[in-house]
């Protein structure tokens, strides 16, 4: 999978919100270390959490599965516009059929699992899929037959509250493994500036290692 961070807010912009609660404005140092301490303490430790809703990520989440897809999408407070598989499915009727062991041919359009049985599944359904777009049948329809391990990309917003949630939930060892996998990569995506912020919620990920 591929993660980009687009755009994200100062760390100013969250730590002058807090300020605005005591007008200390004169205090702050312009996103140095006494306004990331500033937001630590009141946005981590005081548990005063909405003050980090001004800080947003916007990420490009590139060649994810279906599955993870489906899991990113329970994260309702996030935003998401995914490659829309109803206008792109024709991608597949420019390909010839794939070799049932052209794993790496095949991983343009599905993510591998590293088991032989379920690869081999995912490159028969995606055979499948193909020569029933070239009969004729409407994306529409043939979208019914896609294998979840078919690939999904897809832009992704979320404000810093919300992605210490989902860094909590899918770096834990009891998520998806894709979706683990993703947990980490957005963290490390992250400006280094900002990532103190969401350490105590990635820390089990590290811990794995
Ligand atoms: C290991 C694991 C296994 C899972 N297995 C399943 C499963 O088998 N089946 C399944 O359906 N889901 C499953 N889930 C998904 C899970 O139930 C959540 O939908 C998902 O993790 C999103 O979490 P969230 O609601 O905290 O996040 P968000 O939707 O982003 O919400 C963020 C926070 O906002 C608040 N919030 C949001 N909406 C409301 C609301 N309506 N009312 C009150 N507070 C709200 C809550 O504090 C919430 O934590 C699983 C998740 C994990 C991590």
């Amino acid at each position: 999978m591929n993660i980009e961070l687009l755009h994200h807010t100062p760390l100013t912009i969250c730590s002058n919100a807090i300020r605005t609660c005591w007008q200390s404005f004169d205090n702050s140092d312009n996103g140095g270390e006494k306004d990331k301490a500033l937001i630590d303490r009141v946005g981590n430790k005081f548990k005063h959490s909405s003050t980090l809703e001004h800080l947003n990520y916007n990420f490009y989440i590139k060649d994810i599965s279906r599955a993870l897809l489906q899991e990113l999408a329970r994260h309702r407070i996030a935003s998401l516009s995914v490659k829309s598989t109803r206008y792109t499915l024709k991608e597949l009727k420019e390909i010839e059929p794939f070799k049932e062991d052209d794993f790496e041919g095949a991983s343009k359009f599905i993510v591998l699992t590293n088991n032989e049985l379920v690869d081999r599944a995912s490159i028969k359904a995606l055979n499948n899929l193909r020569d029933i777009l070239k009969s004729g049948v409407s994306n529409d329809k043939a979208k019914y037959c896609l294998p979840e391990s078919y690939k999904s990309e897809l832009t992704w917003s979320i404000n810093a509250r919300s992605l210490q949630n989902f860094l909590s939930l899918r770096s834990d060892k009891s998520a998806l493994w894709e979706i683990r996998e993703l947990a980490y990569k957005i963290y490390e995506a992250l400006p280094e500036e900002h990532q103190y912020i969401f350490k105590y919620q990635i820390k089990n990920i590290k811990n794995q290692k």
